[in-house]
């Protein structure tokens, strides 16, 4: 099956997109797979006791990730806002549909390293604040030291919460081991955020009580977020579902499709994926290195995900053009490539080769050469001022929908 045969974007008139930046949201999420599709499909047109659906996917859940029982949620996000109530108000639903009021509740503080303070599309701190919880900053953006950590520790103290993400800063944080033994000696529990991540197993051994991951990324399933850890504790992220997480409803088509994507991530060929992703970023390598201006490195993945992608640096004077105005005709072109461009101020961004379907590596190497030999061709250097270009991304944000 060609997914780009009869491709439905055509029809409802949006911008057939290449993917190139990996698992963003923004764009879809991920490649959902055609064993998911099939499952979901399959569900659709029946009803179900969402009570049992949830229970048969806490087992898979525990299968997976070797936590005691799990629950899907809407979202990775959800999962962190319905796992800090419940560790708040456990499985009393007087309390839970009183939040985000606390008063009276015996511990509302969540603890955080500051450079774990992370926007994902939206700021992790409204995710906890969300709950009615108070958010307590520890340490400085770029050092976090035990001590600082225990000392933001007390009995208000409800969960540490840690992420996982490329998004953190990458130096001078506690490791996941270090925070959770800190918090642990607090009688305090940790979640960890780990929703990008391809490990399902080692954030738990590493000392997290709970673990929160995206169904719809790296797990190519449908729009869901899965939560591991104790059944105390899970039992009470579902409760949330009569309270504060009703608004975070997950349907059974998200529930089917973190179940199979779980499933189908046991199954899949791991190795082969990543020689195919090796191969795309070859070929990416050599066409690129071939362009003035451009230096292309194959670079791993920062939080140690198995998979690498393409740094692109753009010299604007060898290339007479900056990285951000490449990425933008990029994505204005036909066909829009989207690149991975949020250090886009360092002069390169980045090609990600994870969720690009049969043939459209070469179609990314294409556009690439065809806008880097436009650019030398313009009499001045094509540079934006990059304060302007990042105004008016915000501004055309804000002017949706038109
Ligand atoms: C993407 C992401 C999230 C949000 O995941 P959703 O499932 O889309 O809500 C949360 N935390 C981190 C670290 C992420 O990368």
């Amino acid at each position: 099956m060609n997914p780009l045969q009869n491709d439905p974007r055509i029809e409802y008139g949006l911008r057939p997109v290449i993917n190139a930046s990996g698992t963003m949201t923004g764009l879809g999420a991920s490649i959902v797979s055609p064993e998911t599709v099939e499952a979901v499909a399959s569900f659709l047109p029946h009803f179900v006791e969402m009570s049992d659906l949830q229970r048969k996917a806490g087992a898979v859940i525990a299968e997976a990730t070797g936590a005691e029982f799990g629950v899907v949620t809407a979202s990775a996000s959800a999962g962190v806002s319905q796992a800090i109530a419940s560790y708040m108000v456990g499985a009393d639903l007087g309390k839970a549909e009183r939040l985000p009021d606390v008063d009276g509740l015996a511990r509302t503080e969540v603890v955080m390293q500051i450079g774990h303070m992370v926007n994902y599309g939206a700021p992790i701190d409204q995710a906890v604040r969300l709950t009615g919880a108070t958010l307590v900053p520890v340490g400085t953006s770029t050092e976090t030291k035990e001590y600082q950590l225990a000392a933001a520790l007390n009995e208000r103290t409800a969960v540490g919460l840690y992420v996982v993400s490329h998004h953190v800063v990458h130096y001078g944080q506690l490791s996941l081991a270090a925070f959770a033994r800190v918090c642990h000696a607090h009688g305090v529990p940790v979640i960890c955020d780990a929703a990008s991540e391809y490990d399902l197993t080692g954030f738990l051994k590493a000392g997290a009580d709970v673990v929160v991951y995206s169904g719809h990324k790296f797990l190519s399933g449908t729009t869901s977020g899965i939560v591991a850890g104790p059944k105390v504790v899970v039992r009470g992220v579902y409760l949330q579902s009569y309270a504060l997480g009703r608004g975070m409803k997950v349907g059974k088509e998200g529930v089917v499709g973190a179940m199979v994507a779980l499933r189908s991530w046991a199954k899949r060929d791991h190795a082969a994926v990543r020689a195919k992703e090796d191969g795309t970023l070859r070929l990416w390598k050599e066409r690129l290195e071939k362009i003035p201006g451009i230096t292309p490195t194959i670079t791993p993945d920062p939080t140690h995900n198995p998979l690498s992608r393409l740094h692109v640096a753009v010299d604007p004077d060898k290339a007479n053009i900056t990285a951000w105005d490449l990425a933008d005709r990029l994505a204005a072109g036909d066909p829009p490539v989207i690149v991975r461009d949020h250090e886009v101020e360092w002069h390169y961004f980045f090609l990600d080769p994870c969720n690009l379907h049969p043939g459209q590596e070469t179609i990314v190497a294409e556009r690439v050469e065809q806008e880097c030999a436009w650019a030398r061709t313009q009499p001045a250097p094509v540079r934006s001022n990059l304060d302007d270009r990042n105004r008016a991304k915000e501004q055309a944000l804000l002017r949706w929908p038109d």
